[in-house]
């Protein structure tokens, strides 16, 4: 079975930033409204997440650890979340077979929680107690540190940081009602507060995507035919010189999109934006019924039922509120 874990680890563990992935993921399903990053040397050392989520009681905490062992399988309509989602309840077994894992919980608030560690093939999971808040905080270790051929495709540790930090940027414009830190090497790298009225997200959009951004750009909120479209758009007095400043988010996830991208490339070359390439952080409601966000679990792509009206949706709402700034 260790065997087959670290099989399934190649899959959803490639790289620190997708351990860090599926730990957010785990405190955002724990109902964690604060969660606290910690990475040393790109993650590829170190990583630890803590969180303030529901935490795991004494029983459950061995089970975390051994496959298929997800709480989340309820009723079948969660079944069918599951399969799309892929990976279900394999998270931590998978990613425990390929580092050195410690998880530290406490499920009733007391003082007293408990704390779980398991290294590699052996996974003896040892328990013992341990002081922790509410919560819960996993460590990951040695990434990789038993399966040589996978460590070799891990990039420089900057390179490694800056696909974790990716994570954490998706994530925090993902949910403003989450409290994020980031930190590298003892380094608070983000430190962002919950967000709720416009001015506080606009302060942490900036704080993500640069206060240039901000400046730079114009806020829209649009509603039509069943579709909700807002967010930030810069404009041309925003001058780029980060290379990919462009996140889109369909009901809360974000996504990439041909589609999508042809909507907002037109509405820009259309109004006043010549060849310029665009950057915006734009969140699109839409009925779950007629957009399928899991295409596939990994590549963050969607198919909508009715992709024209999605695409003039887009096109004319920003069209509209570029064309309203004005050159
Ligand atoms: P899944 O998330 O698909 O259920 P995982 O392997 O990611 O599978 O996690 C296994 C189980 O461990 C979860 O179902 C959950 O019960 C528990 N768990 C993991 N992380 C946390 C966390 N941060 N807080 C509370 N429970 C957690
Ligand atoms: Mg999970």
């Amino acid at each position: 079975p260790r065997l087959a874990n670290q099989i399934a680890a190649g899959e959803v563990v490639e790289r620190p930033a997708s351990v860090i992935k599926e730990l957010i993921e785990n405190s955002l399903d724990a109902g964690a409204d604060k969660i606290d990053v910690e990475v040393d040397a790109g993650g590829i050392k170190r990583m630890r997440v803590r969180d303030n989520g529901c935490g795991i009681s004494e029983e459950d905490l061995p089970l975390a650890l051994a496959r298929h062992a997800t709480s989340k399988i309820n009723t079948l309509d969660d079944l069918e979340g599951v399969v799309t989602l892929g990976f279900r309840g394999e998270a931590l077994a998978s990613i425990s077979s390929v580092s050195r894992l410690s998880l530290t919980s406490n499920s009733s608030g007391s003082g007293a929680g408990w704390c779980a560690s398991s290294s590699g093939r052996e996974m003896e999971v040892e328990l013992t107690p341990a002081a922790h808040p509410l919560g819960t905080t996993i460590e990951v270790k040695d990434l990789f540190f038993n399966t040589p051929a996978r460590r070799k495709f891990l990039r420089t540790e900057k390179t490694e940081f800056g696909h974790l930090e990716e994570v954490i940027k998706r994530q925090a414009l993902g949910c403003f009602d989450i409290g994020f830190q980031l930190t590298h090497n003892g380094r608070v790298i983000h430190a962002l507060r919950k967000a709720t009225s416009l001015a506080e997200r606009e302060r942490r959009v900036a704080s993500i995507c640069s206060p240039a951004f901000m400046e730079n750009a114009v806020y829209i909120d649009t509603e039509a035919v069943g579709m909700r479209l807002h967010g930030w758009v810069a404009l041309p007095t925003f001058s780029r010189s980060q290379a990919d400043l462009q996140y889109f988010f369909v009901n809360g996830r974000v996504i990439r999109d041909r589609l999508v991208a042809h909507a907002i490339k037109q509405a820009y070359r259309d109004v006043l934006y010549g060849g310029r390439h665009s950057a915006f952080v734009l969140y699109l409601e839409v009925d779950p019924k007629v957009v399928d966000v899991n295409v596939h679990p990994t590549k963050h792509e969607v198919r909508f039922r009715d992709g024209r009206t999605v695409h003039n949706f887009l096109f004319s709402s920003l069209h509209r509120a570029l064309a309203d700034v004005g050159p």
